[in-house]
């Protein structure tokens, strides 16, 4: 037996979850979460942070940059230890441009960072990490009172060399270095900043040790076998331990060759305490395939099978959260996170004695709902660092409301704010265009849904298996793309097949920059049919048999227009252009019809020569409200 969810709000119970939780090797995992009220910056921290401890680690920390590209960024940088002096490498641009001016370098001590600028251009100069005289620091986030600390430390005669905000932390460093107690230097430096940061420090005093600190920023600590790393963010180091520690705001971590020491802000040493965290990540490369979205795709049979798994070994949920508590049922997310959250309040809709509401996390942040403790927040982020979500459940927090997180990280800031959490095992998503994280964020909410009306009939085993026979359309859907000329898509269908066809309108967007656009079949005659001409692709999704004829008339309906029409559908012989997906339980239909739509949009945006895995303008996880 295992469990998933935990309360934070009752000690004993939380001890005897965690006995129990031990007893079956998932302790380690993200199930005991904090509530920590503090106030969170929304602060332009789309960058990443990466370092290692560890022999000949600079083509690790190279790699781990590589990982974190998906997180936006324009510039980039290393800073390492050579010959007891720390070396920077730094340049606005791509981080495979920096690959080759690691060569003739070597270095058991580096940290990496991709910077999203907030102050200053994206220029070498202004790309981290920063440098004043022996200390060096790459920093996401942001430094409010930057502007009055550095005028201040121009008058003492200090030099700034870039407009960011962040160089202030190291002439601050600098500045308050005390040679007979460096960590008193550095706790004061970080004392005199007001803002968000997570920081990595090296300093010429001592060659051997990076330094950690963080307020309002994500920074979390591996423990390898023989070295130690750090990333803001946990899919960058999975892939070489997952054993992790969430750092704690204000807390400050020193990392030497085989030993961590942390510290609370008093300077009072702590107990790191490592948890093993579910999150995988099978291969960081891309293998066989050309891009990541396309392996991550590949990957939805094994990922949905994993979150399977995952599931069944639950049997608690109702005893930590007891759904008849609650009169109201609120979903958040946002893009594709809250079209997962539309799928569950569909599956909820006709629950009597339930009111349930799907909102995009950002709307809710302005709504004027009535929140209490009989509302219950469902809140869906695939990489747990959603600043809008974040923001919604801090402000659902207020009002006693009691708030799930569905995730796909473990260890991410929204487990930190939620009282239960429930995780997708989807694995590393790396591509920005979430696929696989859908198809397990609809498992994980069918499974939760099920458990509020009481139902039995939960999981499908066998649904992996149909997955694989969905992804059999690869070659079709690649053919028929690349047959077609089309200006725009639309995307119709009815009830629950609307909210999937919200998906496959936002996915084309994302990944092709084809305009499209969802509608529901039976509204396209009041508005979307004057877009509707011989360049249109009207894609179809039907997945139960009430809403055959009322699709069947919007098909003929844009078909007479001149429509191309591609149907996904288990009901065969419907149009020329059909996939037809397995029968399946009819819940789990959502799932096979969303994987075409996927496919649709990647063979979309290979075909116009585009890079899917990094659409312009977007970023994966995003962390700015
Ligand atoms: N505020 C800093 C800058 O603009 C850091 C931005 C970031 O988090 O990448 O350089």
């Amino acid at each position: 037996m295992t469990i998933s969810m935990a309360r934070n709000d009752n000690k004993d119970e939380i001890l005897r979850l965690r006995l129990r939780m031990t007893a079956f090797l998932l302790s380690h995992c993200t199930l005991i979460m904090h509530i920590l009220i503090y106030q969170f910056q929304f602060g332009g921290d789309m960058c990443g942070i990466i370092g290692f401890i560890k022999e000949n680690c600079l083509l690790d920390v190279y790699k781990g940059l590589e990982l974190l590209e998906y997180r936006g960024y324009d510039s980039v940088g290393i800073a390492f230890n050579y010959c007891n002096q720390t070396k920077i490498i730094k340049q606005k641009g791509r981080v495979k441009d920096i690959k080759p001016k690691l060569n003739g370098y070597t270095s058991d001590i580096a940290i990496g960072h991709t910077r999203w600028a907030t102050h200053g251009k994206p220029t070498e100069k202004n790309a981290h990490p920063h440098k004043c005289r022996y200390f060096t620091i790459v920093h996401n986030g942001i430094i409010e009172n930057a502007d009055s600390l550095k005028e201040g430390l121009i008058k003492k005669g200090y030099k700034f060399l870039s407009e960011t905000d962040s160089e202030v932390i190291a002439v601050l460093l600098q500045d308050c270095f005390t040679p007979d107690n460096i960590l008193l230097g550095i706790q004061t430096a970080l004392s005199k900043l007001v803002g968000s940061y997570a920081v990595a420090i090296l300093s010429e005093y001592t060659p051997k040790t990076i330094y950690l600190a963080k307020k309002d920023n994500p920074l979390i600590i591996g423990k390898g076998k023989d070295f130690y790393c750090f990333a803001s963010d946990s899919p960058a180091i999975v892939g070489y331990t997952q054993n992790l520690y969430r750092m704690k705001d204000n807390e400050i971590a020193l990392l030497s060759n085989d030993t961590i020491e942390l510290f609370d802000n008093n300077l009072k040493k702590k107990k790191t305490v490592f948890h093993k965290t579910y999150l995988t990540v099978d291969n960081i490369n891309k293998g066989s395939y050309p891009t990541y979205m396309l392996k991550e795709i590949f990957e939805i049979p094994r990922a949905v099978k994993s979150t399977i798994n995952y599931l069944k070994k639950l049997r608690d949920i109702q005893n930590t959260c007891n759904f008849k508590d609650y009169n109201s049922i609120i979903f958040l997310g946002c893009g594709t996170a809250y079209h997962a959250g539309l799928f569950a309040k569909s599956l909820l809709d006709g629950v009597a004695y339930i009111h349930t509401q799907c909102i995009t996390s950002d709307e809710f942040l302005y709504s004027s709902i009535n929140l209490n403790k009989k509302t219950l927040i469902i809140a869906i982020s695939q990489s747990g660092e959603t600043a809008d979500t974040i923001g919604a459940i801090k402000k659902a927090k207020k009002s006693d409301a009691k708030v799930i997180a569905i995730t796909n990280v473990p260890y991410s800031t929204i487990t930190e704010f939620s009282d239960y959490c429930l995780l997708t095992l989807a694995g590393v998503e790396i591509a920005v265009g979430a696929t696989k994280s859908y198809a397990t964020q609809l498992i994980v909410l069918k499974y939760l849904c099920g458990k509020i009306c009481g139902s039995n009939k939960l999981i499908n085993e066998l649904l992996p298996q149909e997955i694989q026979q969905v992804l059999t359309f690869n070659r079709y859907i690649k053919d028929f793309v690349y047959k077609n000329d089309f200006e725009n898509l639309f995307f119709i269908g009815k009830g629950v097949d609307y909210q999937t066809a919200l998906e496959g309108a936002l996915k084309v967007k994302e990944i092709s920059y084809v305009y499209s656009d969802a509608s529901p079949a039976g509204e396209i005659k009041h508005g979307p049919l004057a877009m509707v001409g011989a360049k249109t692709l009207v894609v179809c999704i039907i997945t139960k048999e009430i809403y055959l004829k009322g699709c069947l008339n919007a098909v003929n309906e844009v078909k007479s227009r001149g429509a191309s029409v591609l149907v996904i559908s288990p009901f065969e012989k419907i149009s020329a252009n059909q996939i037809t997906i397995p029968k399946s339980l009819e819940n789990d239909r959502s799932v096979l019809s969303v994987i075409p739509l996927q496919l649709l949009s990647y063979y979309l945006s290979i075909k116009k020569g585009l890079d899917p895995d990094k659409p312009r303008n977007l970023a994966k996880s995003v962390t700015v409200g």
